[in-house]
């Protein structure tokens, strides 16, 4: 029998109950319990963690810690909140995840590319208006970030008959099926992928590297017309600077899943600005099913050899 695994997070109780139960179900040897459920006998036993924005407090009580295993993608507070304690941390990589965001990535292209904001602008005032057809193959879209989301899109980009251009931090081949898609690397690449990308498409982690990346300048350095994407976290991007490129009329459209405070305030000018679409954070959930058989398959790996997986660096952040 093996010792209790924690689950520590800050979920509603479906979501919560979604997430255990499939957990359940997954990994039916073990006994994964809410924190708050633990004795303190129990707590000093645990060695794994399964967590969906925990209180780093209630961590701290865990003494016999070997690793974390984040349900979430991002892992930006784990590594701010816990980064220091030297306690690995694993984040989800799921191709299901991957293949969710891959679909909302193609979805939105699609909606830029065909140019529905601006006949739901038209219709708004009676206008009829057919604008000029732009094809896929001479739309290209700018991924930054080319890691498990990015490459998904990559692909169903290039599928759908997209020219892709890819922007990651260190120098790697593209994958030999992504043929014609094009890569950049460093601060020298960044701008030149923006001044040959139609639609950029954020899917960063958000690190001290990332934070406010996205402001002024490199709206600056778009294309004329060019429209974005934010579907990485929202302090990649500087908000006011984002809004003035979008009034100045140099950025057509702004779709935006991921913002600086979540919710969205009420009183932010995003909600209202007619250049913006507004997504509730819903491009990549987490499904509990698919994300529980890639933590059962981790948990069962670590049993049985001892070996963590492949943890968040968090020196760089992600
Ligand atoms: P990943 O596999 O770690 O990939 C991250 C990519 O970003 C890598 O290609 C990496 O470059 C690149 N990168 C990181 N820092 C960079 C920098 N300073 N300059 C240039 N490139 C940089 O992460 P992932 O699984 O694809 O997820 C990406 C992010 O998506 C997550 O961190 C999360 O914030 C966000 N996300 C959002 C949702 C949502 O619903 N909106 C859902 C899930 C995830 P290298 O390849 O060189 O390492």
């Amino acid at each position: 029998m093996h010792e209790p695994i924690a689950f520590l997070g800050t979920l509603d109780a479906d979501e919560e109950g979604a997430f255990l139960s499939a957990l359940a179900g997954a990994l039916p040897e073990a006994s994964i319990r809410p924190f708050a459920s633990l004795s303190a006998a129990e707590r000093a036993e645990v060695e794994i963690a399964i967590v969906a924005n925990p209180d780093p407090a209630e961590v701290a009580l865990l003494p016999r810690l070997a690793w974390i295993h984040s349900l979430w993608a991002g892992v930006e507070r784990l590594v701010r909140d816990l980064g220091a304690r030297g306690i690995p941390i694993v984040r989800l990589v799921d191709p299901e995840l991957a293949r969710t965001m891959a679909e909302a990535v193609l979805a939105w292209t699609y909606y830029l590319q065909r140019d529905m904001p601006a006949y739901r602008r038209q219709q708004e005032v009676g206008l009829w208006q057919p604008l000029p057809y732009r094809p896929p193959a001479e739309t290209t879209v700018g991924l930054l970030g080319l890691g498990a989301l990015g490459t998904a899109a990559a692909h169903r980009l290039s599928e759908a008959g997209f020219k892709v251009a890819a922007w990651s931090r260190s120098p790697k081949p593209l994958p030999a099926s992504l043929t014609g898609a094009e890569a950049f690397t460093g601060a020298e690449g960044l701008p030149r992928l923006l001044a040959l990308s139609d639609i950029v498409v954020c899917l960063l982690p958000l690190t001290a590297e990332t934070q406010g990346l996205l402001g002024a300048p490199h709206f600056a350095a778009m294309k004329p017309g060019a429209a974005l994407m934010n579907f990485g976290r929202g302090p990649i991007v500087v908000t006011d600077d984002l809004i003035a490129a979008l009034d100045g009329g140099h950025l057509s459209h702004a779709v935006l899943d991921v913002f600086d405070v979540e919710p969205l305030p009420p009183a932010s000018p995003l909600w209202r600005h007619a250049g913006v679409t507004i997504l509730p954070h819903v491009t990549g959930p987490t499904n509990p099913r698919s994300a529980a058989t890639i933590v059962a398959h981790n948990i069962r790996t670590y049993w049985g050899t001892g070996r963590i997986p492949t943890a968040v660096d968090v020196k760089r952040g992600y």
